[in-house]
Order: structure tokens, then sequence, then C-alpha cells
């Protein structure tokens, strides 16, 4: 473990509106720009963890007990403390993670926006109210669950906590965030503007860590609702674990997502699209084109995406991936693909680097044809700025090919017949679909989640789909009327 001066003070957990770093365990946080140490992080323990969640159920009873509308004003508030710190809060994702500074600033504005849709719930969630006999009300009102978690992976360490901090908290809920244990900085910056906001402490915590923490969470009786983000098999684990003990889960996946293209697409927005989807943020998106499916003659749109992706210069508008394993990883699906008999019409790998940061974890984009279904490549999470580009004859065994694979998150269909897009738009089995869009992310009100692998547990993570899984329903019935005689049912 590193112990010269690092660029950024060792993280620490944050527990009841202050730093805590109790543990003693550290792990070396190293950014993808260089491959240097740049902070450590804490590896908590079941201690640290009851320590924020005793603290996060201190603050629950008057946090609930604030009017929405009060709770509100915080958030307002913290969405301006995003804006006036923006470049800071990019420089911090683009430090820890490696994304382009234009795609960090992104993923703070995305932030923002998930503010905005928090800022509005005053006007969602006002309940219900009849008189169902003479004198006799029922009334419906959401109420918070208590303390929850949320877990969150590498790749958006700004945005991805934002998808549950500002719902979770503006529904009266207090919070425990476990920052992916890779890219921890933004979290505690996170949640020193919370608290600059006006948060009163112990509503938002932060508790480091890596797989012990999150088993520690899934278990701990105190803590009513889980969220997740990550891989498919975390999230499998996560889900079971955290149910099992009778918690609220929504656990999303990895992801695989298919792009049909068709001959009548548009060449020049296809083109950009495509590479635009398979290339940002270095391919480390679970919205990101993982596979191209051509359907008959679609020779000059894959000519257009080699002209477009040639325009992405690693260190300059393209970011590392995020480790050695994750480089190793990847090209090791890229050689193993070209053995089965696939052909690599352009190789990234060991790309010359703008500025040279040649210990950085850098790869060119990769676009593979000829993969076949049968081959790992074409059916496994690469998670890199790669896409392979399979054939079908027709749309529908266009279709049948995205309908197999085993995620759902995404899938886009590129064409210039309503006709055909149809038909993708129904049968295509995924939460979220494009239609000459890569990335087919839904903004907010609309909510994010997908289907099958992508995605376990019932309610979408952000949008109107997450007030039913941060709110509970407690239905009154009144009767007032001393003249009332009895009523039927009541
Ligand atoms: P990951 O699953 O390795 O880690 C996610 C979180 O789980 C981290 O906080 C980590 O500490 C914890 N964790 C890791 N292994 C664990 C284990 N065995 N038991 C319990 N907890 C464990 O994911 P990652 O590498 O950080 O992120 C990349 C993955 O996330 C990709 O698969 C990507 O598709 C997915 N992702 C999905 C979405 C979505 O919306 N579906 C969004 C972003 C990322």
């Amino acid at each position: 473990m590193a112990t010269q001066t690092l660029k950024y003070n060792a993280t620490t957990n944050y527990i009841a509106g202050k730093p805590d770093s109790n543990g003693q365990q550290r792990m070396d946080v190293i950014s993808p720009l260089d491959g240097s140490v740049i902070s450590t992080v804490l590896l908590s323990t079941a201690s640290d963890l009851d320590k924020a969640v005793n603290a996060a159920e201190a603050a629950f009873p008057a946090w609930s007990g604030t009017p929405i509308k009060e709770r509100a004003q915080i958030f307002f508030r913290y969405r301006e403390l995003l804006l006036r710190n923006r470049k800071e809060l990019a420089v911090l994702v683009h430090t820890e993670n490696g994304k382009t500074m234009e795609e960090s600033y992104a993923e703070v504005d995305k932030s923002m926006e998930l503010c905005e849709f928090a800022c509005s719930l005053p006007q969602l969630v006002q309940g219900e109210l009849l008189e169902v006999s003479k004198g006799v009300e029922c009334r419906i009102e959401r109420k918070p669950l208590g303390v929850v978690a949320s877990i969150a992976p590498f790749n958006f360490p700004n945005m991805v906590p934002h998808w549950t901090i500002p719902n979770a908290l503006m529904l009266g809920n207090t919070m425990i965030l476990k920052p992916s244990e890779v890219v921890p900085i933004s979290a505690i910056r996170i949640a020193e503007l919370l608290k600059e906001a006006g948060l009163p402490d112990g509503v938002f915590n932060v508790v480091n860590g890596d797989r012990a923490i999150v088993e520690a969470i899934c278990d701990h009786p105190g803590i009513k609702a889980v969220s997740f983000v990550g891989s498919t098999k975390v999230a499998k684990i996560v889900y079971i674990r955290a149910t099992s003990t009778l918690k609220r889960a929504v656990c999303l996946g990895g992801a695989k997502n298919h792009l049909i293209v068709l001959p009548d697409a548009h060449l020049e927005m296809t083109a950009s699209n495509v590479v635009a989807s398979m290339s940002g943020c270095a391919g480390q998106r679970c919205m990101a084109a993982a596979q191209m499916v051509g359907v008959g003659g679609v020779e000059h749109i894959i000519d257009q995406m080699i002209i477009e992706a040639k325009k992405l210069v690693p260190g300059k508008n393209l970011g590392p991936v995020i480790s050695k394993t994750a480089y190793e990883r990847i090209t090791g699906y890229i050689a193993e693909a070209e053995k089965a008999g696939a052909k690599v019409i352009l190789d990234g790998r060991n790309p010359s680097v703008e500025g040279g940061a040649k210990d950085g974890y850098y790869l060119g984009p990769t676009i593979i044809d000829h993969v076949t279904t049968d081959m790992r490549i074409a059916q496994e999470e690469v998670f890199g700025p790669v896409i392979s580009i399979v054939r079908a004859k027709d749309l529908d065994a266009a279709i049948a090919i995205e309908n197999a694979n085993p995620y759902g998150n995404a899938a886009a269909v590129f064409t210039q017949s309503g006709g055909q897009a149809r038909q993708v738009m129904e049968r295509a089995s995924a939460g979220m679909i494009g239609v000459n869009i890569g990335v087919p992310v839904p903004r907010e009100p609309f909510s994010f989640g997908g289907w099958n692998d992508s995605k376990f547990g019932t309610c979408d993570i952000t949008g109107k789909s997450s007030i039913e899984f941060w709110t509970q329903l407690k239905k009154t019935t009144t009767k007032w009327n001393p003249e009332g005689k009895t009523n039927w049912m009541s």
C-alpha cells in the first residue's frame, strides 16, 4: 500500500455529518489515467456499518417528520452546489475513473437533472383521500421505509449515487452509500456538499469497503431496503442475500446491448451513433452498444463506422479502461474471437496515447466483424470500447438474436422505416429501447431499469417508478361524525 504523499487525502467513511476513520485496513486507489496511486480507501468492518446504521436510525424520526416541501429546499440548494462545484466534481470523476473531462461534466450534469426530478416529488406524492361512507374518510399516504442502502459500481462515481440519493432522501429515508472501492473519492465530496446544503447529520452516510461490507449491508437488521448497481454476478448475490433477510431490493446488473442496423439507416447518423455508443466512457457503460446485428447489406455503414472510430484518440477524446485487469480481460476477448475466426477490422490494442501517459490503461476503439453467436465475445459482457458485428438474413432473425441473449438492459434499431422500427420496439427483450439512438437512457421523469439478467426486483431505480421502491403506503380510515349512525363497512 502507498505511503508517499498522495494527490487526495486517504478516503474515510462519512458518518453522522463528519469524516470517520476507525478502521485500519486500507487499499490503494489507482488512477487509470496513468496507473498512479492517488489515494487509499478504508476497507470498513461490520462495526463501522453498525455505527453508520445507528447514525441513520437516530436521524430518521426528525428527517421523516420534516415536511417534504422543506426537504425539497435542501435539494434545491444542493443542486446549486453541484453547479457551483461542477468543475471540481468533474475533475474528481476524471481522475479516479479516467473518463474524459467532457464525459465527466456530463455525469455531473446528469446528477443535477436527478436532483431536479427529486425536487418535483412534492407534486407527485400527495396521496389520496375519499369519503367512503357518510363522515368516514379513507386516506393513503406514502411513508418512507427507514434506513436504506445504496451500493454503487465504478463506472459512474458521481451519477449512479445520484440515481438513489435525491429520491430516497426526498421521500424521507436515511441512507448508507457504499461506493465502489475502486472510485471512492467522489462520494465523500457528495456527502460534504449535502451537509453544506443543510442536510441534517446522519441522514446521509458513506461506508467504504469491498465485498465484506456489501454482505454486512445485506445482513444488517437495521437496513430496510437495498439498491445495487453493478455486474450481474454480484447483483444476483446481493438480491438473494438481501431479500433472504426480508429486505426490499432492486439490483441492476450487467448488459449486452444489441443494436440492429438495417441497410436503409441514415448513413452518417447511424455510424456516428453506433461508434459513440460503443466507445463513450471507454465502452464502460451499461447502456453501451456491445453487439451490432447487421441485417443484409450494411457494408457502407461499417465502412463509415471505421471512419468515425478513427476520430477517437486515446488520451484526447477517449479515456482509458478502469484497470490493468480490465485491459487484459478485454484484449483477451478480442484475441479469442480472432482465433475463433472473427475479423478485427479496427484494432485498438496497444494504441499510441496522446499526451503519452503510457502507464494508463488505454485501448482504442475496436470493431470485430464476422462474429458468430456461438463465440464467447457474442455472449458475455466485455465492457470496453469494443463492438462485435454479427449478421442476420432478415429482421426476424436479428430480433431472435437479440432475444436469445440473457441480458436485457437496452436494445436499439437504426432504420428509416417506421414499420421495421416498430417491430423492434415491440419484440426486443430489453427494458430500454432506442430508435435511431445508440444510448437510449430515459431522461427524468422516465425511469431507468432493464429486464432479464440486467435487473432483479420489480421497480426501476430512478424516476417515477422509484417512488414505489422507496416508500410504503399507509392507509388511514377516520370517522369524526358524532351524529353518524352505523355505516356499511365502518
Ligand atoms: P461489481 O459488480 O464488480 O461491483 C459493484 C459493487 O459490488 C461494488 O461496490 C463492489 O464493492 C461490490 N462487490 C464486488 N464484488 C462483490 C461480491 N462478490 N459480493 C458483494 N459485493 C461485491 O461491478 P463494477 O465492476 O464496479 O461495475 C461494472 C458493472 O456494473 C458492469 O457489469 C456494468 O454493466 C454494471 N452496471 C450496470 C448498470 C445498470 O444500470 N444496469 C449501471 C452501471 C454499471
